[in-house]
């Protein structure tokens, strides 16, 4: 295999993982990027390792905790801050959304 094939091939592993990951989020695109800009606000109360932060902006938008909670568990997102961190890892391509970015 040469060097072009195997970055062809590594790209290709990249998008389809990508999809995937995009197809398991258990809500709009636009609303994972809202609950971590929210997370993320500057007068966000310190982390008390609960999803509290999270289940509110859910519920405020109507969506299920139940059934997004657990994702964001399996993305590593224990708490509010490590929905930050973690889950932002894994699905800040995706939302397009950037911790280095000003919103
Ligand atoms: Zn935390």
């Amino acid at each position: 295999m040469d060097k072009d094939q195997k970055k062809r091939l590594k790209a290709e592993f990249k998008r389809n993982e990508q999809e995937a990951l995009k197809s398991s989020i258990p809500m709009e695109i636009d609303e994972l990027k809202d609950l971590l800009s929210f997370l993320d606000r500057e007068d966000v109360p310190p982390c008390d390792h609960t999803h509290k932060e999270t289940i509110g902006f859910l519920k405020s938008r109507n969506l299920i905790p139940e059934t997004i909670v657990p994702w964001l568990q399996e993305h590593g997102g224990y708490c509010d801050c490590e929905v930050i961190f973690n889950v932002y890892n894994d699905v800040g391509d995706i939302v397009g959304w950037h911790l280095e970015e000003d919103e």
